[in-house]
Order: C-alpha cells, then structure tokens, then sequence
C-alpha cells in the first residue's frame, strides 16, 4: 500500500478504493497567451499531487492533506457554494461543486492528498490539487469525462469557487501531457498535439530555477495585463488577439491609436496597450517556432526563443522581477542555452536550458549571483518532461 493510502487508511478507518496522481507543470514558451486564445507549451513535471479516494453517499466530503498544518476539513456538498471556503480545501471542493453543476451525481467522497509540487512557484500546485481531485472522482463514479473536458471543468473550480481569474493551460497540462513531450496546446478551441522533448536523448537539461520569491505586485498585474489585452483585441476588431497573425503586428500597432483606444474605454494608455499587444503576438509566434524547432530535432535552436520570449515578458509585458533578470542573465553569461522567466512572474519560477554537461556549473553561479546579491537562495531542479494525470493503485 502506498503512503498515501495507508494514511488515509489510519485517518478514516478503512481502505481507499483507489489512489490518483496528477502533476504539477512549467511552461517552455507562450506566456500569458492563454487568455487571448493563443498557444502555450507546457510539460508535466515529476513533481505530482497524489491522492487516496473513496466514495461517500450520504453528501459530506472529508478532505486532509499530509502537506497542510491543518486536521479534516469536513463539508457539506449541497452548501457548497462559491466563496464558501477559502482554505486549501476549497481546491478540491471547487472540483465537486464544478462536477455538480455540471450535471454529474457526485455524492461526497473522502480525500487523502499528499504532494510534492512546490506550492507558490509558479508550477501549479494548484492545478495538480485540482486535476487528481476531478480524475478521481471521474473514474469512482464513472463520469465518463474525457481528460481535455476535467481540465476545464478544474479550471471553471479554480476560475468561478477559489476565486482565481487563471486560464486554462495549468489543468490541461496536469491532465494530458505525456512522458518525454511538451504539450502544443491551442487554447482557443483545446486542440492539441505531443511534441516530442526528449531532453536526455540531445545530452541537454531544462533547469527550473524557483526564485521563492513573489512580488505582491502581481495580483493587479494579471487583471490589468488582460483588460489591456481585451482593449487591444476590441480596438483591432478581432475576437482575441490570436487572431493577429504576427506578419500583421507592426500594422496592427500602427493601427492602435488613441482614437481607435478610446472608443473602447481603455484600461490603459496607447503606449502600454501597444506593448502588450506586441508581447502576446511575438509570443504565439515563438511557440509556433518553437514547434518547429523541436520538430527539426534542433532542440538547441529553442535557447535563443526562450531568451527573447524573457526580454518581452520584461520589456514589453512587464511582468519580471529583479531576480527573474538575474537568473535569465546569469545563466546565459555561465553559458546556457537560453532562459526565460515562466508562469505569472513578479517572482515564481525561470526556466533554463542547459547543455547536461554545463548544468551543475549554471546552478553554480544562479546561486552564487543569488547569494552575493542578498536573496533568498533558490531551488533549481531539472525539468524531465513526465506524463499527465492517471491512476497508480
Ligand atoms: P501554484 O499553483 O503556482 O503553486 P497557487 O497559489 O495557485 O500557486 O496554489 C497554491 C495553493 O494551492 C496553496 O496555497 C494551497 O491552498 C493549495 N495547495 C497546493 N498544494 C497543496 C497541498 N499539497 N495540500 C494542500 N493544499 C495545497
Ligand atoms: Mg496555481
């Protein structure tokens, strides 16, 4: 018996009927992307959320995590209700609330989690909590939801119950990506292809660098960020700003005037409208490049897309931070491949590639830089590209 269920055995008194994992994700190009139905390549880490399940049929939900200073927390599935909880709990209650209004009969459960995705660094703890809750409750119920489908309806728990405005990327990395890929993802309309990112077989590493730091900047930023975005795609007539093919950006920057702006009440000034826009557009390009670097096999091709995806992530967005910079900075001067910050920003994590033999000697001196400057020490492991959620006992 795993871990898992033997505590979840010592906590409820009887065994599971089964034990889920689903995986924490870093994204290796297409950053705030998703919200403007662009492209995103995330890949699964190693990293995963596990959980021991058991139905329940008379509608309480009991859920403890071996992660948290914090006994069962015990609720009542009728009551639940957006804004009900704001513990952790409220990440795997949001699945069932999710699950129920969407129709399916989901009639309590008891929930043992234990996971090892860092949480707060940007490698979405949150979703992996999500993502093994829904895949669980799916299977012991015999829901029938194809994986693409319980990654959104993770997304609507996280989006409409905790309250987080994300997209849709983190769950449908946790839920669908497979070992040795990055995940091409068209979040517009969720199709989606496996790109083969076999690190090991080129002799390279995908160092993820977590800075532990976030900036409390960030949670406007995001909000504004969109609404900038929104204006953009208005002001241009398109739906979203996918549509902007990137041969079309410096006409479509000529076109965003002030006038064009205030016709639709901007967020912001033109300036500023201008380099989101300009981000999210070079941004979809550099994963469409990206694919067809992989593609070609000149895995090493992506270093220099993944620096340039930083400068405008810093540049253009304005969403880095100091020591984002430092790691990106530092890690090409040691000779990387290329770095970029990944996930929201203000802090979280960077990703960093890295010829195998060089690796020790990059983490070397990101921590060395880290140290001299005064900030906290970072973690960096390698990112080995894993499989999505599945069942495990
Ligand atoms: P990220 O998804 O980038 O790690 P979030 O702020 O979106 O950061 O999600 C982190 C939150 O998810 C934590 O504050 C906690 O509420 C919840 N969480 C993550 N992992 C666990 C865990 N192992 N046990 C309980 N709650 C967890
Ligand atoms: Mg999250």
């Amino acid at each position: 018996m795993s871990v898992v269920a033997r505590r979840f055995a010592e906590l409820y008194g009887y065994a599971p009927e089964g034990v889920w994992a689903a995986p924490g994700r870093v994204n290796l190009i297409g950053e705030y992307t998703d919200f403007n139905d662009g492209f995103v390549m995330p890949l699964a880490l190693p990293h995963r959320a596990v959980a021991a399940v058991a139905r329940r049929t008379d509608g309480v939900l009991r859920v403890h995590s071996a992660d948290m200073d914090q006994g069962v927390v015990e609720l009542v599935v009728e009551d639940l209700a957006p804004g009900s909880d704001s513990g952790w709990a409220a990440y795997p209650a949001g699945v069932v609330w999710a699950l129920r209004e969407a129709g399916h009969q989901v009639t309590g459960a008891d929930v043992q989690i234990a996971s090892d995705v860092p949480t707060g660094a940007g490698l979405s703890s949150s979703a992996a909590l999500e993502v093994v809750t829904a895949l669980a409750l799916n299977e012991m119920y015999g829901l029938g939801i194809e994986p693409d489908r319980l990654a959104v309806l993770a997304q609507r728990a996280e989006n409409a119950f905790v309250g987080v405005p994300c997209g849709v990327m983190d769950q449908m990395a946790s839920a669908c990506c497979t070992e040795g890929h990055a995940l091409f993802l068209d979040t517009r309309d969720l199709t989606r292809r496996q790109v083969p990112f076999d690190l090991a077989a080129h002799g390279l590493r995908l160092l993820v660098v977590d800075t532990r730091v976030k900036h409390a900047l960030g949670d406007g930023a995001y909000a504004q960020r969109r609404a900038g975005c929104e204006a953009g795609a208005r002001a241009l007539g398109v739906r979203a700003l996918r549509e902007v093919p990137y041969a079309q950006l410096p006409d479509a920057l000529g076109r965003l005037t002030d006038a064009a702006l205030s016709r639709e009440a901007s967020p912001g000034p033109v300036d500023e409208i201008r380099r989101y826009v300009r981000h999210v557009v070079s941004d979809n390009h550099r994963v469409e490049r990206t694919i067809a670097l992989l593609d070609a096999g000149d895995l090493r091709g992506v270093g220099p897309v993944l620096t340039e995806g930083h400068a405008s992530l810093r540049d253009d967005l304005r969403v880095s931070c100091r020591e984002l910079d430092l790691v990106v900075s530092v890690a090409n001067a040691a000779g990387a491949l290329g770095a970029r910050m990944t996930g929201g920003g203000f802090g979280g994590s960077a990703v960093v590639l890295v010829e195998e033999d060089a690796a020790d000697l990059v983490a070397k001196e990101v921590k060395e830089a880290f140290a001299a400057a005064g900030h906290t020490a970072p973690r960096v492991f390698p990112a080995v590209p894993s499989g999505g959620a599945c069942r495990i006992q």
